[in-house]
């Protein structure tokens, strides 16, 4: 019998989130979340989904991630699915910043772990914590492969006129200053499933994706490869988001620093967690927005139209970067979910090809489906984004035995 189960790990500073997946048919066979680590009031919640089971709930101080990491795996353990299992194949980590160096999936190994940690100046939120859960699970399985897929190599294909900030160049290469993006692992996974769902090869396909979730942000993919997206050297460019501003005039930041006599530090807190729909309207969920809009809100009203003016903005920016688009892709939780925000971004662009038909896109599913008319030149889809299966498929890939011919 030979292993085909992947463990995928998305560790953050404070949670650990956690798959367990079989790839020899690709279902999900336990998933759950250990939050609050380093509090007294940390939780796990473990669904073991193989076994069609309630989930598990458990509260309690968890020290660190390795006792977070110890924690998930009595609990797979529990049902029979332990991280000592022989079937399991290797662990797959997300991890946010690869820089430059990472262009695909890594098997993890001393330069790789070096290499992660020289990245810290420019992912100093995620990278500290995605190589904490590295290390801690490379001690309790240090015989497993281990792999790192990066949420930027997908971006990698960008040419450096995408890639690169019109600054001057020394400075921009002393400190790595440049175009990264972020998601990357969505826009991929999402931009292939479109072009199955076209009934074509990624190859042929021209897509404009839109990732839109708490964050969000833009690509614009050309057979396949990415040749722009809207995240930048950070999270922080880009569309309009739920806590984060997107773009703005870099001076504000001057003008903030200088006139309104904030720090640095006060000034990146406003514009990551302070700002976007939060920042204009005091809510970043869609839904609240949405049901103040029905109540007459005027900020939830604005804030709406701001982050939909953003949006449509990227959507004619990526069309002249690709020149010809074969299908506009809505995902995560407001692109799979929100109707009214996919028909708004694409209304009035009918001489562009694109439009919605408001039965179809009015339709909830959590299937790939096409929501433009029939005979539309660019389709619009809807395809909800499985980043934890990109990330056990790609594992698997680097670490499944060669098959026998
Ligand atoms: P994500 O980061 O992909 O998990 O997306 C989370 C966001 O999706 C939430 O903050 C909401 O704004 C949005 N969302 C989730 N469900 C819905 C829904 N049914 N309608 C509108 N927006 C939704």
């Amino acid at each position: 019998m030979s292993a085909t189960r992947v463990l995928v790990l998305n560790s953050g500073s404070s949670s650990v989130k956690y798959q367990l997946l079989d790839m020899a048919d690709g279902s999900r066979l336990a998933m759950g979340i250990v939050e609050r680590i380093g509090e007294e009031t940390s939780r796990l919640r473990h669904t073991p989904l193989a076994r069609g089971g309630e989930a598990r709930e458990w509260a309690g101080p968890v020290a660190d991630h390795d006792s977070a990491l110890k924690a998930v795996s009595e609990e797979l353990a529990r049902d029979g699915l332990g991280l000592d299992s022989p079937e399991l194949a290797a662990i797959g980590h997300r991890v946010v910043h690869g820089g430059k160096a990472f262009t695909e999936p890594t098997v993890i190994d001393d330069a790789v772990l070096a290499e992660i940690e020289r990245l810290i100046p420019v992912a100093p939120l995620h990278n500290p914590a995605n190589l904490t859960g590295i290390r801690t699970a490379m001690a309790l399985r240090p015989d497993l492969p281990q792999v790192a897929v990066f949420d930027t190599a997908f971006h990698t294909t960008m040419p450096e006129s995408a890639a690169r900030y019109a600054i001057d160049v020394e400075t921009a290469d002393e400190h790595r200053v440049r175009r990264y993006g972020f998601h990357g692992t969505s826009h991929a996974y999402v931009s292939r499933a479109t072009a199955e769902l076209l009934g074509r090869a990624p190859e042929e396909v021209n897509v404009i994706v839109l990732h839109l979730g708490n964050g969000a942000s833009a690509s614009a993919v050309r057979g396949g490869r990415c040749v722009d997206t809207s995240m930048g050297l950070t999270p922080l460019e880009g569309l309009v988001m739920g806590t984060r501003s997107g773009d703005l005039d870099p001076a504000v930041i001057f003008h903030l620093a200088r006139v309104g006599g904030m720090s640095i530090d006060e000034i990146d807190t406003l514009l990551n967690k302070k700002s976007g729909l939060v920042g204009l309207c005091g809510d970043n969920d869609m839904r609240e927005i949405e049901r103040r809009i029905g109540e007459g809100d005027e900020a939830a009203r604005l804030a709406f139209d701001i982050y939909i003016h953003r949006l449509k903005k990227y959507i004619g920016a990526y069309y002249a970067v690709l020149g010809t688009v074969d299908a506009i892709a809505f995902t995560a939780g407001v692109g799979e979910n929100a109707a009214p925000v996919r028909a708004a971004a694409v209304a009035g662009l009918e001489t562009l090809g694109l439009a919605v038909d408001g039965a179809l896109n009015a339709v909830r599913s959590d299937e790939p489906r096409l929501i433009s008319p029939e005979d539309a030149r660019v389709k619009v889809a809807v395809v909800p984004t499985d980043e934890e299966l990109e990330i056990a498929t790609q594992t698997y890939a680097l670490v499944r035995p060669a098959e026998k011919t």
